[in-house]
């Protein structure tokens, strides 16, 4: 994935989480109380669980070293 800012190459990642799927919350929302929920109007990122391990749920992204960002996409 190219980074839409400078157009370099961006380096593949992962946002890791506990038991809760990964989500972007907007200002004024809640994480649900349920582990493996997703809140009222949470965004899903795309993140997959590993039971067997420690990590949990953990969403894919991208960072750009050069601007510091991280993209991460979404399932909507
Ligand atoms: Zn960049």
């Amino acid at each position: 994935m190219r980074c839409p800012y400078c157009n370099e190459e961006m380096q593949k990642g992962f946002i890791p989480n506990g038991g809760q799927p990964v989500q972007w919350i907007p200002d004024g929302g809640k994480p649900s109380l349920l582990s493996f929920s997703i809140a009222e109007k949470g965004v899903l990122l795309i993140s997959k669980f590993s039971p067997l391990k420690v990590n949990g749920y953990r969403a894919e992204a991208h960072y750009c070293s050069k601007c510091k960002v991280v993209i991460a996409p979404t399932k909507e």
